[in-house]
């Protein structure tokens, strides 16, 4: 029987902790989130996020900026938040407007309060497995794999993709959990074969439908970061989930996998990040 591994009731538990937590703060804890123009898709995302803010208790501020605007006034933005004793938590919803250098708008918030986990000093620590703020996304896919009683170590890991945001750093922290782990990219030859040595196979590479049966071991747990939107308007992921779910032994669904998990380890990075501010 293939077990569902599922991301929304887990993320429900998890904000439902960090609201007790949050209620008994002092102080208010208070995220900022910058957004740059007006792309409908960041748009969504933004919301969903203020929304997990208020079902937690903590304060969000919406700062919408221009998608004209210069980086100067973007990293002026930026230095001003960092510089507020009101403000614990900073998020620039990507993508940037072309012309914007992301890296150094990502350099630019203070890494305390880099509650995205993109900062160099956070990634560094991340390196270390040093106390840090983690990538929100490998953190929440560590997080279901634990919470559903799901061995990591001495496991094949095969993780399909190589983002700085997704794919190098859930590799990273399969490797401090102990998992053997290949990484795999574009260029991989016989991507197939590779994800057929999987015990655990996370997928985020940003095509629909890529993984099918063919890629998987029986028996295998795979995690499914990828979130599409196919023609009819549903949700669908990097897997094809009708294809694999009967010959694995877990899988996450899309939607209700690795994308509540996200949101519940940003609201945990901001309690994280508020604690330290208090
Ligand atoms: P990205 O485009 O930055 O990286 C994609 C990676 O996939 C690259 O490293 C590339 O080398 C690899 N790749 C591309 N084509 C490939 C192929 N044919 N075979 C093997 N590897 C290939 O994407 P990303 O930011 O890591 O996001 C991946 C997916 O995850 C997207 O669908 C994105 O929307 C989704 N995502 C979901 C969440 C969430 O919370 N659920 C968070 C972040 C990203």
């Amino acid at each position: 029987m293939t077990k569902i591994l599922d991301g929304k009731a887990l993320s429900t538990s998890i904000m439902k902790k960090l609201k007790s937590a949050v209620a008994q703060q002092k102080r208010l804890i208070t995220l900022a989130v910058v957004q740059v123009g007006d792309d409908p898709a960041s748009t969504v995302y933004i919301r969903n996020k203020h929304k997990a803010c208020e079902a937690v208790g903590i304060r969000s501020l919406h700062i919408h900026l221009d998608g004209e605007i210069t980086s100067g006034s973007l990293l002026d933005t930026i230095h001003t938040l960092n510089s507020r004793k009101d403000v614990d938590g900073i998020l620039v919803q990507l993508p940037l407007p072309y012309g914007i250098d992301e890296g150094e708008v990502i350099r630019a918030i203070d890494p305390a309060k880099d509650v995205d986990g993109f900062h160099p000093v956070n990634v560094g620590r991340m390196m270390l497995a040093d106390d840090c703020l983690l990538p929100c996304t490998p953190a929440g896919i560590i997080e279901l794999l634990k919470s559903n009683g799901i061995e990591i170590n001495g496991k094949e890991c095969v993780v399909v993709g190589r983002s700085n945001i997704v794919g190098k750093p859930v590799a990273q922290l399969l490797l401090q959990e102990h998992g053997t782990v290949t990484q795999c990219h574009s260029r991989t030859r016989n991507l197939a074969e590779v994800c057929r040595r999987a015990d655990i196979l996370v997928v985020a590479v940003g095509i629909a439908h890529l993984i099918n049966a063919d890629f998987v071991k029986p028996g295998a747990v795979v995690i499914d970061v990828g979130i599409h939107r196919t023609s009819d308007n549903k949700l669908c992921g990097d897997v094809d989930f009708d294809s694999v779910k009967d010959k694995v032994s877990a899988i996450t669904p899309v939607p209700g996998g690795v994308g509540p998990m996200t949101i519940a380890m940003l609201m945990q990075n901001c309690v994280k990040a508020g604690h330290r501010g208090s």
